[in-house]
């Protein structure tokens, strides 16, 4: 199979990577190959060849979002740092699917654009947060996408309006969709206060450093809040900050974040999001839903 996609000639290929250096989790998964196409094109021979010879395959993002749950992956991961071309035209700004959404944001805030404060501490690509409709502070990317570049299953590369994306609270119409993939986004651009726009980032980032236990590995939020409460407070006041599972700790900092204390397997973090959604369901009768997505 290495021979094969070696005589494709479409970019970098690493094998037998440890998908722990491309997620934020840091959980180790041997991966068979980790493909990072160079063009458009190629992404397509890519998609044609791994469709045909019938091998399994996964376009990533910053991996923010991920737990790969077993020490293998048997299949292809794809990248696509090549798509991160950004372009400021008047009132739109178009951005490769590949591309930093807090990059964009912190270099949309400097130039003086408004509305795009939400996405400060969502380490995701713009791929990424678009399929997912990441989200903080009452806003998300619904709020400030016009369209989407989107390659088909049957290769044809269409531009998808806002409402053809379907979006919703955390998830948009291409969620989970793996052969519908995400090229380009383009969204609407405002003009702010300069001074207004960097005081709410630099604020925003203080809280998160304050309440959020960046210093060690996440995927953020382990649970969307159920309505009109927090699913934080539920699983305080059950007592599960500092719960170990193997490597895997509901964090001390902020009950809803399950950290990575060095050693943690994807396997060790499923079972204790499983433990929590028990106990939750059996002394509240709520069923909380996890926001990360398990990769077998
Ligand atoms: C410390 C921390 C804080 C966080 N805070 C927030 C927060 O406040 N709000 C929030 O919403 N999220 C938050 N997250 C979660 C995460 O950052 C977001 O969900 C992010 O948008 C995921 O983007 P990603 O590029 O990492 O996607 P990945 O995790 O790499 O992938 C997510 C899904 O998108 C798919 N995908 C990725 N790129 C493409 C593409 N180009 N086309 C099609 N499918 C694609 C993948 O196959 C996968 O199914 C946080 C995570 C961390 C670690």
């Amino acid at each position: 199979m290495k021979e094969k996609l070696e005589s494709l000639h479409i970019g970098k290929i690493l094998y037998d990577v440890d998908i722990k250096d491309y997620t934020t989790f840091k959980v180790s998964s041997k991966v068979f190959a980790l493909v990072f196409p160079d063009s458009l094109e190629n992404l397509i021979r890519l998609l044609q060849f791994l469709k045909k010879e019938k091998i399994k395959y996964k376009v990533i993002g910053n991996g923010s979002n991920l737990i790969f749950v077993s020490d293998k992956y048997e299949g292809v991961i794809v990248r696509l740092d090549a798509l991160s071309k950004v372009e400021i035209l008047k009132d739109k700004v178009v951005v490769g699917a590949g591309y930093s959404l807090m990059r964009l944001a912190l270099e949309l805030a400097n130039k003086g654009y408004q509305g795009f404060e939400f996405a400060i501490g969502i380490p995701g690509s713009v791929g990424g947060s678009l399929v997912n409709n990441a989200g903080a502070y009452n806003s998300s990317m619904a709020e400030v996408v016009l369209s989407a570049k989107v390659l088909t299953p049957d290769d044809k590369v269409v531009e998808y309006t806002k409402e053809d994306l379907k979006f919703n609270y955390r998830s948009s119409g291409l969620q989970y969709k793996n052969d519908f993939i995400c090229l380009e986004v383009t969204f609407k651009l405002e003009k702010g206060n300069i001074k207004t726009i960097q005081e709410t980032i630099k604020n925003r980032r203080e809280k998160r450093f304050a309440s959020q236990p960046l210093e060690y590995p996440s995927a953020g939020s382990i649970f969307r809040n159920p309505e009109g409460d927090f699913a934080g407070r539920m699983i305080e006041e059950l007592g599960f900050k500092g719960k170990k599972c193997g490597g895997a700790e509901v964090s001390q900092k902020h009950a809803n974040f399950i950290i990575n204390t060095g050693k943690a397997t994807g396997k060790d973090i499923q079972n204790l999001i499983l433990e929590i959604k028990e106990q939750v369901k059996k002394e509240y009768a709520i069923d909380l839903v996890c926001e990360q997505e398990f990769v077998e």
